[in-house]
């Protein structure tokens, strides 16, 4: 079945699904193949639950006219979404980079809200199967789309730019993030790169940020039709990163709810864009001082005595070092206690940064150091007095015993470690 045809399906369907637990009824069902499952073994529990129809690439599962047999239902999943894309006239931006992806990506579709009707990806569905299914929900009446990708390996971004095709877009920065993947910081530009090098073929716009010297000289080694470069002016000022941003731009002044100074260039790409695209510099202020992060990112939470910065949905050498140091900045009468845990996929660097992140620990002078994972071991050496666990049902237990009172802390590790489990023992 050609794309088109199998497009003039999707239009009668009633929206995609990849998970036989959040079937509605009428949607086309794209059987995926993960490393422990393999859903064309799903294709008939979908009809049953009401499918309209299921997409499968294995002849045996086919029943009945409804089931559509392709070569590969991956690759069929995101030529579908470039069709669908193709169909679409409004401005597509695009979006990557290490860190800051999705707040940026919120904070650009807050801004840009406050004038169009926006499409933007939800939480963090930036890989080669969240792509597609991103842009497949995207229908006639929106009138700009936002769309994060990300990568952890080379290629990646190039290929989810051919399937989204952006207009414009930006990368957030470059640094250490993937590094296995990737090959290093050089390899991290490269692969990031692939979206410069999109939008520098197809005639598309850039927004690069002017502070950041890896992304000004990525930027001049291609040729854009478009290229604004933020930041470059002092429009936008940061007043303040401590404990909340704020920041300063046409003679108002503006608090966000967002902690830390690496959030000053994520709004600054969010006004820059709202700026280029029409939005009110007053509705674009607002907008960012609005937004209020969730999910464990940059979120600020209080409990009883204790305040807690709660940084615990990811973490590698970058941001990690960026979480630590706007905490070693943050003005507060509390006991500053950290906690940290592994930071993963860095390969054979990972001792090393996790010695770099003991060294920067410990310029901090902080009350109370707790340190969680196999790696963090490594920054023991310059914390002599941290407090070390290799399990969470000792760390759990010893922070009920410690019973911390008016504390500000800091909870900051990769998504493996799950550090947000701590603060219930708060
Ligand atoms: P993921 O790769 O998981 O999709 P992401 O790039 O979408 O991550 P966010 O989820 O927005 O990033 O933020 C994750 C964490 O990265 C934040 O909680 C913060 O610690 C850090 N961070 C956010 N923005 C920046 C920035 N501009 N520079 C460095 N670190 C940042
Ligand atoms: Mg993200």
């Amino acid at each position: 079945m050609s794309i088109a045809e199998l497009y003039q399906k999707f239009k009668v369907s009633n929206g995609i699904s990849t998970d036989t637990r959040k079937i509605n009824e009428g949607v086309m069902f794209f059987a995926l193949k993960g490393d422990k499952f393999n859903a064309n073994s799903f294709a008939h529990e979908a009809l049953s639950k009401g499918a309209k129809y299921v997409v499968i690439d294995e002849a045996e599962y086919a029943t009945d006219e409804r089931c559509i047999l392709v070569g590969d239902v991956l690759y069929t999943l995101q030529k579908l979404a470039n069709y669908h894309r193709q169909q679409l006239s409004i401005p597509f931006v695009g979006m990557t980079g290490s860190n800051g992806k999705t707040t940026s990506k919120e904070l650009v579709a807050a801004v840009l809200s406050k004038k169009f009707k926006t499409y933007y990806t939800k939480g963090n569905l930036n890989n080669h199967i969240g792509v597609p299914l991103t842009l497949l929900g995207i229908d006639e009446s929106y009138e700009i789309a936002v769309i994060e990708m990300g990568a952890n390996h080379q290629g990646e971004i190039r290929d989810l730019s051919n399937i989204c095709e952006p207009t414009h877009g930006f990368i957030t920065n470059v640094g250490k993030a993937h590094l296995e993947g990737f090959g290093g910081v050089e390899g991290v530009k490269k692969g990031k790169g692939e979206l410069y090098d999109f939008l520098a073929k197809s005639g598309g716009t850039v927004f690069v940020s002017a502070k950041s010297t890896a992304l000004l000289e990525m930027a001049a080694q291609r040729k854009f039709k478009e290229r604004i470069d933020y930041l470059a002016d002092d429009e936008v000022v940061m007043l303040q990163d401590s404990p909340v941003v704020r920041f300063s731009a046409n003679g108002s002044q503006y608090e966000t709810h967002l902690p830390g100074s690496y959030n000053f260039e994520n709004i600054a790409a969010a006004l820059a864009i709202g700026k280029y695209f029409g939005v009110s510099p007053e509705l674009a202020n607002e907008a960012v001082s609005e937004y209020n992060p969730d999910n464990n990112r940059s979120q600020i939470v209080e409990k009883g005595t204790n305040s807690i910065l709660l940084d615990a949905y990811n973490a590698n050498p970058s941001s990690m070092s960026a979480s630590i140091q706007n905490f070693i900045n943050l003005k507060t009468d509390k006991k500053k206690v950290v906690i940290l845990g592994d930071m993963f996929e860095l390969g054979e660097e990972g001792p090393a940064e996790h010695r770099l992140i003991g060294e920067l620990v410990a310029k901090g002078n902080f009350d109370l150091v707790v340190l969680f994972g196999e790696l963090m071991t490594n920054a023991l050496e310059f914390l002599p007095n941290a407090f070390y666990f290799s399990d969470k049902f000792s760390l759990h237990n010893w922070l009920i015993d410690k019973q911390l009172k008016d504390s500000y802390v800091l909870i900051k590790g990769s998504r493996g470690v799950s550090l947000e489990t701590v603060v219930q023992f708060l």
